[in-house]
């Protein structure tokens, strides 16, 4: 999305609303879980992003409100935003991305656990890796860092700030026994970084269950 032309909030909230099915029936955002979000407009800054308690399953246009620089509702809607908003919101303004997406699966929530103690993993060797944004071999060293997970949203949004900026070539971030953070130049982008890391989640974890050699050490 071109930070030039603002894009139109029904369109971009159907868009997100589908995104959120489709990481509904993958089994990445079960329940409640997970948010997803959509820069609107830059200046101004205005973010479409999911409300709070919405069912991923059923997760509708309707569902998807606007919020400012710091997180908070602007216009009419009765929602309440995500509690995530200010990682969303932080993400968007340190790595100028224009759409995030937060995911919650199974595999995802296993290595965050697992590697917790290293902050963080290497993936390498793998195809799959090219299908993140700038990557051109299955040879590329993808560290995904691990943060602990945190209520208080404005402290937790600072660590992500501040891991972001120590870290600018990462895809996403872990959340230790929560989930995923991604995001992309587009909300495309951003659903296919999603399709990336939750398969190579997925292939680490079941490699260990096959006895195979993985790419990571799990
Ligand atoms: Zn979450």
């Amino acid at each position: 999305m071109s930070e030039a032309a603002e894009a139109s909030v029904p369109v971009l909230a159907g868009q997100l609303a589908a995104v959120g099915q489709r990481c509904y029936a993958r089994g990445w955002a079960l329940g409640t879980s997970g948010n997803f979000s959509a820069v609107i407009s830059r200046c101004p800054f205005r973010l479409a992003i999911s409300a709070s308690g919405r069912e991923k399953r059923c997760l509708h246009a309707d569902d998807i409100l606007t919020v400012d620089a710091f997180g908070a509702p602007v216009g009419t809607h009765r929602a309440v935003p995500s509690a995530e908003t200010l990682l969303h919101v932080t993400i968007a303004q340190v790595r100028r991305a224009s759409a995030i997406l937060h995911t919650h699966s199974v595999w995802g929530t296993i290595l965050s656990d697992v590697h917790a103690h290293g902050r963080g993993l290497n993936v390498s060797g793998y195809e799959m890796l090219k299908g993140l944004r700038g990557v051109t071999s299955h040879q590329h060293s993808e560290w995904i860092p691990i943060l602990e997970n945190d209520q208080d949203m404005p402290r937790l949004a600072q660590r992500v700030s501040d891991l972001l900026q120590a870290h600018e070539g990462v895809h996403g971030l872990l959340l230790r026994r929560h989930g995923l953070y991604t995001w992309g130049d587009t909300l495309e982008e951003a659903e296919r970084h999603v399709e990336i890391l939750e398969f190579l989640f997925e292939t680490l974890c079941r490699s260990v269950v096959c006895g195979t050699t993985a790419g990571a050490e799990v």
